[in-house]
């Protein structure tokens, strides 16, 4: 094994990376960090994500840009000094984009005991003994990442199966969604949570037959322990951003648009990727501060460093299908009364997406629901149509909706008449499409999760993963969106596997959709002349693989601008 010091990163002398023309102990560090963005590709397939071109046979980079794309026939690699990368049967496709996550969630998840993938009650309970013989006596346990929904018990986890593993410390484990937290009788008890508190604004306490609280604190109750929770010091935000780039860049991806970013994080970020501490690039979508209306908000400028990008602001429309808040245009099939609920209301937003316009600043609003698609659509319409195009600070403001999950198929082609993007989870399908027909019946599914409709209508689409609601993992998201199977390859007619799309359309969706997005499509999302060298190289041609071998394929180097985020240990 190799290290090269001044690049940042440990090189092992794999297989994967040859100098045929120079070896590496004929360079300083100077030269290597000079060089270090010049290099021949080939040895594998290359994807372009290019419908009219879409593969080539090598690669130039020099200083981290795009110089050729073309045969690997004689005499391609002009540069003797540049360093080779013979893909060994590999495969190399544009930068990935995760077009929607939460970067700082994703880091903390890393920190905290992760519960993703836990699959009982006695499941949770081993990973949980396991965190507190790991962890100091006086330490409060906790973590996130469980869902039941498949678990064989059938029922939520309560606080009688947590104080089985200790009642001397606070025990707090919150659900995937982030919608949900169960806990120990002592996190009650230093909650100062018993059987006469009563139910928060917009939470419940989940009590049961006797009036005893379970454990479970749903939505806003959650908030009556948040004094308990490890708080999010600037030295915690600071390593969550880190850690989340780090194993962003691990799991082959290049670049991911941030959602609810607080404002304050912006400085912390843009330090973070001027001393190469973050390594891919992060484009940052806002969430207000609560203490602000949004009509006050500071709209005229964008900021601006490097990798680090923030124009974009990101709104709620309502809540999700799971809990039947998604607001529909019909009571749920499976709840008559209920029709789920707008959290916005066009009156809070009008004179603030006028502003969004006049200053450049893309909105991205969450809308899950029929209905809130439909109003969102409206509402974007009616300020296109409110504000005279000459005072448009972008004249494309490619504002967006985040999820488009359930669209009633009227409005399927008002995403590419208006120019809005819709942005989708392909693994938010294939998870929820197991009870949304109970909720919503078939006829609904019909604009479930539309991304064939939506792509024949001329939209396009930002694919991503929704992490750390999901897992966060290109493969998990090609997967889904050109299988429309769950992970275990189970679907139904009732899924509409017609609406999945085309492994080149699937690429498309990770890169230069979501390059599009975000306003970068001429520097990134393709592999082509000028552009710059984001590259994600995997052991599989996914674009021709099953869908189990989707899934196993593993990662061998993310590059950005040129540079080496990550690279595999595997040879
Ligand atoms: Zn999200």
């Amino acid at each position: 094994m190799r290290t090269l010091s001044g690049f940042g990163l440990s090189f092992t002398a794999s297989l994967l990376i040859g100098c045929s023309d120079v070896p590496l102990t004929s360079k300083n560090d100077n030269d290597l960090i000079q060089k270090a963005a010049n290099w021949c590709i080939s040895g594998g397939p290359i994807y372009t994500a290019i419908d009219t071109n879409p593969t080539t046979e090598a690669i130039v980079v020099t200083d981290g840009v795009i110089e050729y794309t073309g045969s690997s026939g004689g005499g391609w690699c002009p540069h003797p000094e540049n360093r080779h990368i013979d893909l060994k049967g590999g495969t190399l496709y544009p930068g990935l984009t995760d077009g929607h996550g939460h970067l700082l969630g994703i880091g903390l998840r890393e920190m905290t005991l992760n519960l993703e993938g836990t699959a009982s009650i006695e499941d949770l309970q081993d990973k949980v003994r396991a965190e507190t013989q790991a962890k100091p006596q006086d330490a409060v346990i906790y973590g996130r990442g469980w869902i039941e929904t498949h678990w064989p018990e059938g029922r939520f986890p309560n606080k009688d199966d947590l104080d089985a593993i200790a009642t001397d410390r606070p025990i707090i484990l919150e659900r995937s969604d982030g919608h949900a937290v169960v806990v120990n009788s002592k996190a009650l008890e230093l909650a100062n949570i018993d059987a006469n508190t009563e139910n928060p604004f917009g939470g419940a306490i989940n009590k049961d037959s006797n009036g005893t609280p379970t454990g479970m604190l749903v939505d806003n109750a959650a908030n009556l322990i948040s004094e308990l929770v490890p708080a999010l010091t600037e030295e915690r935000r600071r390593e969550a951003y880190i850690r989340g780039a780090e194993l962003y860049a691990s799991r082959g991806w290049t670049s991911i648009h941030s959602m609810s970013v607080n404002p304050n994080d912006i400085p912390l970020l843009n330090n973070l990727a001027k001393s190469g501490e973050i390594k891919i690039r992060v484009y940052n979508s806002l969430d207000i501060p609560t203490d602000r209306t949004m009509q006050t908000m500071g709209l005229d400028e964008t900021y601006e460093n490097g990798l680090v990008v923030t124009r974009a602001i990101k709104l709620y429309a309502d809540g999700a299908l799971g809990s039947r808040g998604a607001a529909l245009l019909a009571p749920y099939s499976d709840d008559p009364e209920n029709e789920g609920l707008m959290t916005l209301r066009e009156v809070q937003v009008e004179a603030f997406l006028n502003t969004a316009l006049r200053n450049g600043i893309q909105v991205n609003t969450h809308a899950i629901g029929d209905k809130a698609n439909r109003y969102v659509l409206q509402w974007y319409k009616n300020a296109f149509d409110a504000v005279p195009k000459s005072n448009w600070k972008v004249k494309d403001p490619r504002w967006r909706i985040e999820h488009s999950q359930i669209i009633h198929t009227d409005d399927i082609p008002l995403f590419a008449k208006y120019g809005i993007i819709p942005s989708m989870q392909p693994s938010h399908a294939i998870g929820d499409l197991h009870f949304a027909e109970d909720r919503l019946g078939k006829d609904r599914l019909a604009g479930g999760y539309a991304w064939r409709s939506l792509i024949d209508s001329g939209a396009r689409i930002i694919g991503g993963s929704d992490a750390p609601v999901e897992v966060g993992d290109p493969r998990i998201e090609f997967y889904a969106a050109t299988q429309r199977k769950d992970l275990n390859g189970y679907s139904n007619e009732n899924w509409f596997p017609s609406e999945k799309v085309t492994p080149q359309e699937a690429l498309k969706m990770l890169t230069i959709w979501p390059a599009y997005g975000a306003f970068t499509e001429q520097t990134i999302g393709t592999i082509a002349v000028g552009k710059q060298a984001d590259f994600s190289a995997f052991n599989t041609d996914i674009m021709t693989a099953s869908g189990p071998e989707i899934l196993e394929s593993q990662p061998l180097f993310t590059m950005v601008n040129g540079e080496m985020a990550y690279q595999s240990k595997n040879k």
